[in-house]
């Protein structure tokens, strides 16, 4: 197929890690993402006080937009470096706890109780931890995924979404013979089949 090149390749939880420490982090980015401006609309649907989720969250600004504008904000990221390094460049008070369900996971949380970010691999993440979310802003999270875990990213998601929720993902056009990802190309007919 079109995506033969990619699909076997694997980026481990090690390998993101050293990303955040050697600070290669490109994909961050510090302006808000022009798409989410566009779509808040759509994403909102009229509604005030959401729970939103960000996957494969890093330190993504747009967390602390959506948190002020009154809607509670859980993320999940497996490098306790991205979590803190988003609280203190936000200059935003936090606690940290550790995850009874999850061995080894911990829970960060502004202290206003608006912002928790759990510091874990999503897999270990469900519904009877997180609870379900109206909203998903998916940037970097889908395409980040290594392409022989789609499918359960996908069912996961789709377990931690309420009936009446909005999903807003972003995906990346290119020839993935031209480049060995993440980003990783994931086709819309893909897509369409992982989401139904
Ligand atoms: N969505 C963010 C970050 C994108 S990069 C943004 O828009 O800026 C993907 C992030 O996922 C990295 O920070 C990486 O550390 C994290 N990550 C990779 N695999 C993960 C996993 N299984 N569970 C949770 N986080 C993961």
């Amino acid at each position: 197929s079109d995506v033969g090149s990619q699909k076997d390749r694997v980026v481990t939880e090690e390998e993101w890690l050293q990303k955040w420490e050697m600070g290669n982090i490109g994909f961050h980015k510090e302006q808000r993402h022009p798409l989410l401006q566009k779509y808040l609309d759509v994403l909102l649907n009229g509604r005030s006080g959401l729970r939103i989720f960000f996957p494969l969250c890093g330190k993504a600004v747009e967390m602390k937009w959506l948190a002020d504008m009154g809607h509670s904000i859980v993320g999940v990221e497996v490098s306790e470096q991205a979590v803190k390094d988003f609280f203190s460049e936000h200059s935003l008070p936090y606690c940290e706890e550790p995850v009874p369900e999850i061995s080894g996971a911990k829970m960060f949380q502004s202290t206003s109780g608006n912002i928790s970010l759990y510091c874990c691999s999503i897999y270990d993440l469900s519904s009877s931890i997180v609870g379900k979310f109206d909203g998903v802003w998916d940037r970097g999270a889908l395409v980040a995924v290594n392409p022989c875990d789609r499918q359960r990213y996908a069912s996961l998601m789709i377990n931690l979404v309420e009936k009446n929720s909005s999903y807003l993902l972003v995906t990346v056009s290119y020839d993935p013979n031209k480049h060995k990802g993440p980003p990783f190309y994931v086709p819309e007919s893909e897509i369409k089949s992982l989401f139904g």
